[in-house]
């Protein structure tokens, strides 16, 4: 027999999680676990701007044809407008490119390949702690993965642990860093923070590697791309993995891309080439769909000024949310240990609560998070606020 001695790995906790909850019978139970945003009814619903692109593809589309290796090329001068800004030097010189991938995911594992391939002998340093999938998408590619502290056992963000380790990165070295909305903690650099982090990447030569996977969810669409802006104005060589899971909500169909900056016009096609036959080897040509439904909305003012506002919404909702679930805790005594999820962006919060404590709201209360103590604060709806606290409050004091 051939699979005997295969082994059973055990599942993405994440996906885990999810598994548990849905069979959880309690009519109280809460999924703060699985990065997904979600409105105040529970839902993860599509955006309207996303329905009318679709519908608008539906009548106009006349062709399922393959598209190139790089995707689709209206998707990618909008997607690279969207990061790097309309106005962009880069993109007037043409040293700015985008590859669809499937997902921000695909583009981390593009990116991977490509530096395992075409950049051999560098090593990857990631934030401690980091998204799990990171650790594994590099390590799996064969490269050496270190790490550079990011969160404290305080639950602090230690910036000053994470510069001196950077200011000792072997020169050349691959430094991931997340643009906003750090997954998992939540925890973002302030500007001043990212000018010191430029100056050690100038410094030791480093090559950045920028996961924006929650451009609008932070500050703003625009605000949330200042780091990545200010590093593509700053350095001539940059990778940047972007996702539209999040923002558009197309988590299911799969649309990222891979943006390289590179020195001139003709470095970046060398540099192209490379990926196109890296990705032709992943998945050979990318899915169609949803980056066509990105590029009707962006290339559209109407259809991007509802995109826009929609974005707007979710990230209001969730700012609301981490307000009202500090108010709800304060009763409880509790507005200064978790002052932090005032502090934090996006739709993650590392709470500061142990794994044990993390147990026992899951066995108790029905509130399921990551045992890191990661919860998706887009996971509540608003009229259950105090309900969460009061558990929170309950394991807290226990
Ligand atoms: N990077 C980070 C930090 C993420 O949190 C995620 C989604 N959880 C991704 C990349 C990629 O997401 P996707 O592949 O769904 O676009």
């Amino acid at each position: 027999m051939h699979f005997t001695a295969i082994d059973r790995v055990p599942g993405d906790p994440i996906l885990g999680l999810m598994e548990s909850y849905a069979k959880d019978p309690s009519p109280q139970k809460f999924d703060l676990g699985v990065g997904v945003y979600k409105d105040a009814q529970g839902l993860t619903p599509i955006l309207r701007s996303v329905k009318l692109a679709e519908q608008r593809l539906a009548d106009q589309q006349t062709t399922k044809t393959y598209i190139g290796g790089h995707g689709d090329a209206a998707f990618g001068k909008l997607i690279n407008r969207l990061v790097l800004g309309a106005d962009s030097p880069l993109l007037r010189e043409r040293r700015a490119g985008a590859t669809q991938t499937p997902g921000g995911t695909g583009a981390l594992r593009l990116s991977a390949d490509f530096i395992a391939h075409s950049l051999p002998g560098r090593g990857v340093w990631l934030s401690n702690p980091t998204w799990p999938i990171h650790e594994t998408i590099f390590a799996k590619a064969g490269l050496k993965v270190s790490h550079y502290p990011y969160v404290g056992s305080d639950n602090r963000l230690d910036v000053a642990a994470m510069l001196a380790t950077l200011a000792s990165v072997p020169k050349g070295d691959v430094v991931l860093l997340h643009a906003c909305c750090h997954n998992p903690t939540g925890f973002d650099l302030s500007q001043d923070d990212w000018r010191q982090v430029l100056e050690i990447v100038r410094e030791r030569e480093l090559l950045p590697l920028i996961d924006f996977a929650y451009q609008g969810f932070g500050d703003g669409l625009e605000q949330d791309a200042w780091a990545v802006r200010l590093f593509a104005a700053e350095l001539p060589e940059l990778l940047i993995t972007s996702s539209c899971s999040k923002n558009f909500g197309l988590y299911s169909d799969r649309v990222g891309s891979l943006i390289v900056c590179a020195g001139d016009a003709e470095k970046l096609l060398d540099v192209r080439s490379q990926l196109a036959f890296i990705a032709r080897n992943l998945w050979s040509t990318p899915p169609d769909h949803g980056a066509a439904v990105v590029a009707t909305i962006l290339g559209d003012a109407e259809l991007k000024a509802l995109w826009s506002e929609e974005v707007e919404a979710m990230r209001l909702r969730i700012a609301q949310l981490r307000s009202g679930l500090l108010e709800a805790l304060a009763p409880h005594g509790l507005s200064e240990r978790f002052a932090h999820i005032g502090v934090q962006r996006g739709m993650f919060s590392y709470t500061g609560l142990s794994a044990d404590q993390v147990k026992e709201l899951r066995e108790k209360h029905s509130v399921y998070m990551v045992n890191s103590g990661r919860a998706n604060v887009a996971g509540v709806d608003e009229t259950r606020l105090t309900l969460l606290a009061d558990a929170i409050a309950d394991v807290c004091h226990s």
